[in-house]
């Protein structure tokens, strides 16, 4: 999404950072012009986020985020770059322009939303044609209730080549629109177009706003050779890694908590059994993405995958995500290997219910997990076990986690309380011990300059110090660039600053402006706040040419210390290769 520069500087602008900031953070005048107050990114008991009003930056020195006033709007407000901008401009009320690539892009999502919509009641009304007939037959085999049908928008796609396509173009949507839709396919030997879903059981994928963004097709039959569910590509309406089935629905529940389940017709028949609360991840384990979505609904989610290993695994993996945003967890066990549709279809919603109300909380989850790897009824199993889930209790932050938990596992193995805690605090010092060890490693002197950010990460850590001041004395002054022509973002041994780099000369050549708030656009904010940080330290401006040349000259050091290590590796090698020639 391009925004004109003229409309972001005057955004900018208009939105000091001051004011800005100032409305989640109080701030107070220290000392020196920057202003202070109690970072919003992390918690801490005295100040150390400060705002420059004067460079119109933020940084805080504890945390290390840091950036502009969009950037800042991006962070607290959990918003992308665009969003953060729509976000600024109507807090001053200012209109944000359309580009002509934004309207090209609006006016083609919206033809999109509007054939997914008709080609959803297409295929919904295919349920009640005599060419529907074995899809719906499928459906009621499965216990689908017609009323279902309705508030999913079930549907059949037929056996047909062409009568989605046909009808769709019939109704004016172009074959390049069917398409991007992903909903017709393009043979790549006659180049005709064809319908994608043919002779499934259809279930459009609605979004939380109530879009059909995409559709899953299930295999109506039992022929091993076409595959059980085929899912919409990816286009402009649908990602499958954001999306999750059903959320449309249960965000409405009363039930206060979410159950997240492999499969939609889990979703299907927990409703029809009174669960109005289920959601789907389309099979794949839950994304990132989804976990917050998730979060944005519900403080507490329920898991309910499958019980095979597979199925465990994506759950270990749904508690990682979901713990970061502070969600609680259940994990339920159905037994006997089988999904929600199958537990219900044969034990009834209330033996659902029972489990439901049964559901332990994520550590007893973990512990039979554990549990389930040992033959308890063996003494080697039951010491594996406990020591195990010893390491396991020991990560725990809460000593009353640690005791209620350790208890159980004691009275399980018949041992005492007393020699359960034993075993905890041992793998507690190992553990901590372990910790520290990696500390070390971490702060060891080649690392010391490493940025907080852990998503970058530099290679040559003197070299990058160098990169870093010219970096700094450019951010302050960019009238400084060297005009030579032998020094370039290709002399830089970091990716990042290498880009940065390219970026303020680049701008500068065109006479554009630079400043940290626009380069939220390009810069994640891992990278802005590293930027933040850069401008903190002060540029020696006073002889900046010679700063510049010494930064130059550090660089050019390196380069070479590194190609001569390099002959002196290849020196060495070829004189063993010639002490092996005369030994064979
Ligand atoms: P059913 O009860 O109809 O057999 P299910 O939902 O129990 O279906 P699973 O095999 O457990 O089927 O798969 C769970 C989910 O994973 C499905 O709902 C579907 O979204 C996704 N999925 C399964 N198989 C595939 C596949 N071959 N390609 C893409 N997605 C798949
Ligand atoms: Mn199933």
């Amino acid at each position: 999404m391009a925004f004109s520069e003229r409309f972001l500087d005057e955004l900018i602008s208009k939105n000091d950072i001051t004011e800005v900031v100032g409305s989640y953070v109080r701030l107070t005048k220290r000392s020196g012009s920057n202003l202070f107050g109690l970072c919003p990114f992390h918690s801490e008991k005295t100040p150390s986020f400060s705002v420059s009003p004067e460079k119109q930056i933020y940084h805080c020195f504890g945390c290390g985020k840091g950036g502009g006033v969009i950037n800042f709007i991006m962070e607290i407000e959990n918003l992308s770059f665009p969003d953060a901008v729509h976000f600024l401009a109507r807090r001053v009320n200012l209109e944000v322009p359309d580009s002509d690539e934004d309207k090209i892009m609006r006016s083609r999502r919206e033809r999109l939303i509007k054939l997914n919509r008709e080609a959803a009641m297409f295929f919904h009304e295919n349920l009640l044609r005599p060419q529907g007939r074995v899809v719906r037959e499928y459906m009621e085999g499965r216990g689908i209730t017609p009323v279902s049908a309705k508030s999913f928008g079930l549907g059949a796609a037929i056996d047909s080549w062409s009568a989605l396509c046909d009808e769709m173009q019939r109704r004016g949507f172009t074959k390049d629109e069917l398409l991007d839709a992903g909903l017709a396919a393009k043979s790549s030997k006659t180049g005709n177009v064809y319908d994608f879903f043919r002779n499934r059981f259809i279930f459009p994928l609605i979004d939380v706003r109530g879009t059909v963004v995409g559709f899953s097709g299930r295999r109506i039959t039992d022929n091993e050779n076409e595959r059980k569910f085929v899912h919409s590509k990816e286009t402009l309406l649908f990602n499958k890694s954001k999306f999750l089935f059903g959320l449309n629905l249960a965000k409405k529940t009363k039930l206060g908590r979410i159950i997240l389940v492999e499969g939609n017709v889990d979703v299907i028949t927990l409703r029809q059994a009174g669960f109005d609360n289920a959601v789907a991840s389309l099979g794949t384990s839950l994304t990132e993405d989804q976990a917050r979505l998730l979060s944005n609904y519900t403080k507490e989610v329920v898991i309910a995958y499958d019980s095979d290993g597979a199925g465990m695994a994506a759950a270990q993996r749904a508690i990682d995500h979901l713990e970061k945003l502070g969600v609680s967890i259940k994990v339920l066990h159905v037994p006997g290997n089988k999904d929600p549709d199958e537990f219900i279809r044969k034990n009834g919603a209330g033996a659902f219910a029972a489990l439901l109300n049964g559901t332990g909380n994520h550590i007893e989850y973990r512990l039979s997990v554990i549990q389930g790897k040992y033959d308890l009824t063996q003494d080697e199993g039951r010491v594996a076990y406990l020591k195990e889930a010893a390491e396991m209790l020991a990560a725990l932050q809460s000593r009353v986690e640690r005791e209620v938990y350790g208890n159980r596992v004691a009275e399980l193995l018949k041992i005492s309380p007393e020699g359960m805690q034993v075993e905890i605090k041992r793998a507690a010092a190992k553990r901590s011990k372990e910790l520290k060890r990696q500390q070390e490693q971490i702060s060891r002197p080649v690392n010391t300059f490493q940025p907080k950010e852990r998503s970058i990460r530099y290679e040559d850590p003197k070299s990058a110090a160098a990169e870093e001041g010219i970096i700094r004395l450019l951010l302050a002054d960019p009238s400084i660039i060297r005009k030579a022509s032998d020094f370039g973002p290709q002399d830089f041994t970091s990716e990042f600053l290498a880009r940065v780099y390219a970026y303020i000369t680049e701008r500068y050549a065109e006479n554009r402006p630079i400043s940290i708030a626009a380069m939220s656009a390009e810069f994640s904010s891992d990278e802005i706040s590293h930027i933040t940080l850069m401008m903190q330290k002060p540029a020696p401006l006073a002889n900046a040419e010679t700063a510049m040349e010494d930064y130059i000259g550090v660089i050019k050091t390196q380069k070479l210390a590194k190609s001569e290590d390099l002959l002196e590796i290849s020196r060495k090698l070829r004189e063993r290769k010639g002490m092996e020639d005369k030994d064979g």
